[in-house]
């Protein structure tokens, strides 16, 4: 808890105007973009630049508070909420593009820039950052970092960890590290900056990032196929892969999502059939063609519909669709328990099946959507928290699904992160030797443990 007279001593530190303390501002910075967990924080400072950052956390440190760096807040894992309160840090004031090199394929940006900005800007360069969580219209370039944030694009293109080329963080003593550079190639001394690629704001705040780009792909065309199974939809997905087709992204939704395809799908298929697969593939016009068409071809021969986007906007309405799964799925119950788990490709339609017998042995609703491509999948369980019966039931549930990805040599997390939701599976799913040098490496960068306490390692969780 931190007393008036620190509170005065912050507003010293950055200014009055970067220190939030009202109780609606506390309300507002409690949570993140689920409702299954909430804990409000004593103070909420929004530093203007690195110097800011570094005085807070040199204060927080020297007074043992805990601070919970937070960017656009739009994570699904419990990691932006502040459980043992103290300060929230928020980036979004330090937020210029400083650089895009077109020569160099690199940007440099500072934490609080939105993706959907930076992107915007990218485009206008003829430039492309594939990684994109579906919430780019919110999130910030420090989380996605943080997060090591993926999104459809991965299955071609990787994941946030492949793009970074340099770091500067603020450690929790104050102290600013420059990590990387600029250069693509780098092999200087042990890959620090990787530590703090997804560590999720445990580690140190990011205040600084040089991301490799690419030039973006001449052409793009989206095949839409729909199947009245999921495991025959899995195994459509096995066969566009096993042909030697790379598509930029291959993602799905079941039947609880239709609803936004009608329009655009004819409604008797719809009625009927149970997943829609999107395939986007892109390069170069001659090729995109061609796989388009190989596409078509593989799914049609177990798909009830199949369609080739016509041009640029019948496509984007497509994903349009896809990407309000989310918001769909969450305005269909009180409550959802999403999930995040990854397996092998070649484990897809075993871990479908087993998922839905498990919903059906809980008697739970389950809609699945995700990126199947690399097989990161979002399964959700619909529920409700004021029925605590029918709440436990639907947590069995979605536990079973993560120890079923686990049997099938698949992970806790594809994308979200351990935050507060997962950390009661980390012994299960990391060695034990893992586990004790990553504590280690935490005990050396916050060794009074004032960043972000309480995520990911289960025996902090006192608080949850
Ligand atoms: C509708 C929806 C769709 C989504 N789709 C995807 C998806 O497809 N793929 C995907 O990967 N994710 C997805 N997400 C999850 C989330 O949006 C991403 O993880 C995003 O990158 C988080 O960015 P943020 O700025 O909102 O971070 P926040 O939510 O503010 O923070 C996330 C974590 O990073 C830490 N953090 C934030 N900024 C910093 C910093 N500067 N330095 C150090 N630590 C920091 C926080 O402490 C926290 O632990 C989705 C979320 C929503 C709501």
């Amino acid at each position: 808890m931190i007393d008036a007279r620190q509170i005065e001593q912050l507003r010293k530190i950055i200014g009055k105007e970067n220190v939030l303390t009202s109780p609606e501002d506390m309300v507002s910075y409690s949570y993140d973009a689920m409702n299954l967990w909430a804990h409000k924080p004593d103070c909420v400072v929004l530093p203007v630049d690195a110097a800011g950052i570094s005085a807070v956390l040199k204060f927080a440190n020297e007074n043992n508070i805990p601070v919970t760096p937070r960017g656009g807040g739009t994570n699904v894992s419990g990691g932006s909420i502040p459980i043992k309160g103290g300060i929230v840090l928020v980036t979004t004031r330090i937020n210029r593009i400083i650089e895009i090199n077109k020569t160099n394929l690199n940007a440099t940006v500072e934490p609080g820039v939105i993706l959907q900005d930076f992107n915007n800007a990218l485009t206008k360069e003829g430039l492309f950052f594939p990684p994109d969580p579906q919430s780019a219209a919110g999130c910030t370039m420090g989380g996605v970092v943080a997060e090591n944030s993926g999104g459809p694009s991965c299955l071609k293109y990787g994941v946030t960890k492949q793009y970074v080329l340099g770091l500067e963080v603020v450690l929790a003593d104050g102290r600013i590290v420059k990590l990387g550079g600029l250069t693509p190639k780098n092999r200087t001394g042990y890959e620090l900056m990787m530590l703090f690629t997804g560590s999720e704001g445990t580690l140190g705040i990011i205040s600084k990032i040089t991301l490799r780009l690419l030039p973006a792909p001449k052409a793009e065309k989206t095949v839409v196929a729909v199947f009245t199974d999921v495991a025959v939809a899995g195994e459509a997905v096995s066969e566009i892969i096993a042909a030697g087709i790379l598509p930029a992204k291959i993602e799905f939704v079941d039947n609880w999502t239709f609803d936004k395809f009608r329009g655009l799908l004819p409604d008797k298929t719809l009625d009927t059939c149970q997943v829609i697969l999107l395939i986007q593939v892109d390069g170069l016009k001659e090729t995109v063609e061609a796989e388009a068409q190989q596409i078509f071809s593989l799914c049609k021969k177990t798909a009830a519909e199949v369609k080739v986007a016509g041009d640029k906007v019948e496509a984007v309405r497509y994903w349009a669709a896809r990407s309000a799964h989310f918001s769909d799925i969450s305005s269909r119950a009180h409550t959802i328990v999403n999930d995040d788990v990854s397996v092998p490709r070649d484990k897809i339609v075993e871990f479908i099946k087993r998922g839905q017998e498990a919903a059906r042995r809980f008697d739970v609703p389950l809609s699945f959507a995700g990126h199947i491509g690399d097989g990161n999948f979002h399964p959700v369980v619909l529920t409700d928290s004021r029925d605590k019966e029918h709440f436990a039931r639907a947590h069995q549930c979605v536990d079973e699904i993560i120890e079923i990805a686990l049997s099938l040599g698949g992970v806790i997390s594809g994308e979200h992160g351990i935050g507060l939701e997962k950390k009661r599976f980390m012994k299960k799913a990391m060695d034990p030797v893992a586990i004790e040098i990553m504590k280690k490496i935490k005990d050396v960068l916050d060794p009074r443990h004032i960043l972000n306490p309480g995520k990911i390692w289960e025996d902090e969780a006192d608080e949850t």
